[in-house]
């Protein structure tokens, strides 16, 4: 299975995830990891990277571009299957993918799109904790620690994040929806759309999976 992963912060684009990566052995291509992994190994386009976050500019849509080709070039276990997560992020960038796809010989076969309701998005992040020491996360109710404020893991303290606040969480849902309805509307186009209910928990969410498949 080759799919693009598509989803607000919150609809349970990380669940899914996880149930293709155990269930259908998907490689995880997520550009947000990419970059810091070739920020780490110090390559040349790495330190190009580096720069421009130290100068505070965007990474361009260009380069994020190049780092998924180079690496669908070197990877040809990727033609076996893969979820790509975080990109395409533009309509040019999905159209660059289906280029370079054709080119690796690993040509996508759908998009997966999570959908959830508003409400449900918001309690998700807003009840979100995570641990200071070793990045642990935990839910105030879907999954609270065994002793409140305190990671079950290492003792460390539990924290919010700032930006996971009803009204930036708002403002990113806004700004999510703007910039990726083209892109559904370009796989939509192209019959290759699929939707997943994101307002299911894990285990539903890996029937529901299976159900779509067949
Ligand atoms: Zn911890």
């Amino acid at each position: 299975m080759k799919v693009v992963l598509l989803g607000p912060p919150g609809a349970g684009k990380g669940s899914l995830a996880g149930v293709l990566k155990e269930k259908y052995h998907l490689a995880h291509i997520s550009t947000g990891d990419m970059l810091r992994e070739e920020i780490k190994k110090g390559t040349p386009l790495g330190v190009e990277i580096k720069s421009l976050i130290a100068k505070g500019a965007l990474v361009s849509d260009e380069l994020v571009t190049k780092l998924v080709e180079q690496r669908f070039m070197q990877d040809a276990d990727l033609k076996k299957g893969y979820m790509l997560d975080g990109f395409p992020r533009t309509v040019k960038q999905a159209q660059d993918l289906d280029v370079l796809l054709a080119k690796a010989g690993a040509p996508l076969d759908f998009a997966l799109n999570m959908e959830a309701d508003g409400g449900l998005i918001l309690k998700r992040l807003t009840g979100r904790r995570v641990c200071r020491k070793c990045g642990a996360l935990f839910h105030v109710t879907n999954k609270p620690s065994l002793k409140a404020g305190v990671c079950d893991l290492c003792g460390g303290e539990l924290y919010q994040r700032t930006d996971d606040n009803e009204e930036t969480i708002k403002a990113r849902m806004q700004v999510y929806q703007t910039s990726t309805q083209p892109i559904i509307d370009y796989y939509a186009k192209q019959r290759k759309l699929k939707k997943l209910d994101g307002n299911l928990e894990t285990a539903d969410l890996a029937q529901a999976l299976s159900v779509m498949l067949k």
